[in-house]
């Protein structure tokens, strides 16, 4: 059996394992991998590079969604190390007995809290 064959075959295993996840399969394929686009729970995916597909009509429509998506990357990035920060400081808090330290990590904890906020708000 070539690589091709056994790359097809657990392709229609993955498949077969989405439709009976409920999942359903479209008529329309993924531009990249030309393998069918399955539907589940209002997600259109591609099942080979796992991506989302989004429908659109034109080209700036496309500029929209592309920026959009490379947006959400960077804020769920972000996201993750103020997170890794806030829990790293909040431990230095529970430790801390100095008052002008204390002061101190209040203050990162500050701005930390109030940039995951700004995050979250940016569309
Ligand atoms: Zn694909």
């Amino acid at each position: 059996m070539s690589k091709k064959d056994n790359d097809s075959s657990s392709e229609i295993k993955q498949m077969s394992t989405l439709l009976l996840s409920g999942a359903t399969m479209l008529a329309d394929s993924c531009p990249d991998c030309k393998v069918p686009l399955f539907k589940k729970n209002e997600n259109t995916f591609c099942p080979k590079c796992g991506r989302k597909a989004v429908y659109v009509s034109s080209d700036d429509e496309i500029r929209e969604i592309e920026h959009a998506y490379s947006f959400s990357e960077t804020r769920g990035m972000l996201q993750d190390i103020l997170t890794g920060k806030l829990n790293f400081i909040a431990q230095k808090l529970a430790e801390c007995e100095d008052y002008e330290e204390m002061k101190i990590i209040l203050q990162i904890m500050d701005l930390l809290l109030n940039l995951t906020i700004k995050i979250t708000r940016i569309k």
